[in-house]
């Protein structure tokens, strides 16, 4: 009898997690090796976040709290919501848990069945089919690739649909492409769901508040008000906030959904650390300037990357509108040789090449459903990121 569950058996390890211990290997070997693969912002936690996370030690409120989460963050999630995104909630229809992958994970666990089946726009994130897997249902892709700017239309969310889809997975912006739907690009998309009313969204809106270019962030819930009540809305703390240490997710839906997940949550993790919430409260009832400051300085770095990328041939790097990585196509590179004579046949070569002769780390696209391509994450200054960007133009330049 093996040791290991058979579910085990079912998921991967993470890889972007992977490539971000290569570079820490690498690095502490004394390696110069610039890392373009950790999805975290650069910025600190904002220091009022942390004061308050300081306070509620001081004030010990260091104890268990509501399994899913306390009543002033519950209070403080239904503000953003009405605030940002005109959707209104009671405490019985909002849930908090340990980070955003929590959220996801609770609700796709909590709700899917073997033979289930989840349509996941690629390329997506990583951890998406593994926890639909994992919770025994399975995944169901349907691509867009650069010449899409890695959006999907209604017809390809319509021939997806079977009568065994429980949900519909909706990511913008996204995590690999940056790419954000439109309120009007949603709204076609709701048109085909109107006509299925046994599938459910799940909308993650972690990278809601990194937009750029007066891009107006919308919500699926929102804009379709009549999916409301099938309609699961995630977000966090961590990458609006930087606060990808903290473990604060959250989500608003139908109260018995919110009900399930709190008793999958109540056998697992119990409540999300008490002073992480308190945290949590002043991030979203505090200043939220910062959001703004912060998503410019995001859009300086894309700009830069974009433009730096676009000038290697073969590599085609469209603009995304949000979050913060793009997605080359690399098309025009599989099939070329190193100068050490080694064939180029796949992204993950590709991207062994960089790693290996340009000491740049990026993902390859095949980790996330859609090749060839790879993930830069551009969380991080413009002048390691101009470095990076020459070193990936001398490597692609000597590709033959
Ligand atoms: N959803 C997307 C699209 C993400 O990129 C991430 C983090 O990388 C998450 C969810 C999970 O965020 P958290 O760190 O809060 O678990």
């Amino acid at each position: 009898m093996s040791l290991i569950a058979s579910a085990l058996n079912r998921i991967s390890p993470s890889p972007t997690l992977a490539m971000t211990s290569r570079v820490l290997e690498l690095k502490q070997k004394g390696i110069d090796v610039i890392g373009l693969s950790a999805g975290e912002p650069d910025f600190p936690t904002p220091d009022f976040v942390k004061e308050a996370a300081i306070e509620a030690i001081r004030n010990n409120q260091t104890k268990y709290t509501n399994v899913d989460g306390t009543a002033e963050l519950k209070a403080a999630i239904i503000g953003k919501f009405k605030r940002d995104n005109s959707l209104t909630y009671d405490a019985s229809q909002i849930t908090v848990n340990v980070g955003g992958k929590h959220t996801l994970f609770n609700a796709l666990v909590a709700t899917v069945e073997a033979g289930d089946e989840v349509i996941i726009p690629a390329p997506y994130w990583v951890s998406y089919p593994d926890i639909v897997q994992f919770a025994g249902g399975t995944p169901v892709f349907i691509k867009a690739g650069a010449d899409k700017l890695y959006k999907i239309t209604p017809d390809q969310v319509e021939a997806a649909i079977t009568p065994k889809t429980k949900w519909l997975l909706l990511n913008s912006p996204s995590n690999p492409s940056g790419a954000a739907y439109t309120a009007d690009e949603l709204r076609a998309i709701a048109e085909v769901l109107r006509r299925h009313p046994h599938v459910w969204v799940m909308a993650d809106d972690m990278y809601e508040h990194i937009v750029y270019d007066d891009f107006k962030f919308a919500t699926i819930a929102e804009v379709a008000p009549d999916l409301y009540d099938r309609t699961l809305t995630v977000n966090g703390c961590s990458k609006a906030y930087s606060m990808t240490g903290w473990r604060i997710g959250f989500a608003g839906g139908p109260a018995p959904l919110i009900k399930a997940m709190a008793k999958l949550q109540s056998q697992s993790t119990s409540n999300p650390c008490s002073i992480a919430q308190a945290a949590a409260v002043a991030a979203l009832n505090g200043p939220q300037d910062h959001l703004k400051e912060r998503a410019d300085a995001f859009q300086k770095r894309r700009d830069l990357v974009v433009s730096m990328l676009n000038q290697v041939n073969g590599m085609v790097c469209p603009r995304p509108e949000g979050a913060f990585y793009v997605y080359p196509d690399v098309s025009g590179l599989i099939g070329k040789s190193t100068p050490a004579g080694k064939k180029i046949t796949n992204d993950a070569e590709l991207i062994d090449y960089f790693l290996d002769d340009a000491r740049v780390a990026a993902v390859h696209g095949a980790a996330f459903g859609l090749e060839p391509a790879f993930r830069v994450s551009y969380a991080t200054s413009e002048a390691i990121l101009t470095e990076a960007c020459e070193r990936i133009q001398t490597a692609c330049a000597a590709l033959r």
